[in-house]
């Protein structure tokens, strides 16, 4: 077994690669969208802190229908790191209620993308839908949008591995974020 490279792509590739026992660094896709709406509840999220708030992916919008589109996707699990639904034509879909936070969805099913390729050696096109407003939007893995998954990689890496947490910064989010209390109470 090779020695953890610095670079945190290289860290993260060898990780899935070798199923590096000695290197515990692994991004999933709810750290990606985290890192895009709120780096202070990525590091929470990485640190485990588990507060019941109710479903606040319902408030936030982000609750997914599970029964949209079934018949034609099946669901694959990689490393125990990125679960994915794979459509019948073979493009990776993620779906989404709403248009809501759709930046950070589009990152997430780019991190797949860019998995799949550079950990599987498999090439593939995805689709984000939004099953409520009956719109698909395709999404490829360009140079562009490679840069963006490796630069989030490394920008996820040193929030993750900081001995505090980012400070709070009030966004729309917060009022349905599993933290508010921790952020906003006094
Ligand atoms: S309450 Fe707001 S600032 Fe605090 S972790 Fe949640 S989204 Fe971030």
């Amino acid at each position: 077994m090779t020695k953890a490279p610095q670079d945190p792509v290289a860290r993260l590739l060898r990780a899935a690669k070798e199923d590096a026992v000695d290197d515990s660094f692994r991004v999933t896709g709810v750290m990606m969208q985290y890192y895009v709406v709120c780096e202070r509840e990525l590091w929470f999220y990485s640190r485990q802190v588990e507060i019941d708030r109710g479903n606040t992916a319902i408030v936030r919008g982000t609750h997914v229908d599970e029964t949209a589109y079934r018949e034609k996707r099946r669901h694959m699990s990689i490393d125990s790191t990125i679960a994915i639904d794979v459509l019948d034509d073979g493009r990776v879909m993620e779906v989404k209620p709403s248009s809501a936070l759709v930046d950070p969805a589009k990152l997430q099913l780019q991190y797949y993308l860019w998995y799949l390729k550079h950990v599987a050696g498999v090439e593939k096109s995805g689709v984000l839908a939004h099953p409520t407003e009956r719109r698909r939007e395709a999404i490829e893995l360009t140079a562009e949008a490679e840069q963006r998954v490796e630069a989030a990689i490394r920008g996820i890496y040193e929030i993750i591995t900081s001995d505090s947490p980012p400070p709070a910064s009030e966004k729309e989010v917060c009022e349905s974020c599993a933290y508010h209390d921790f952020c906003w109470s006094c």
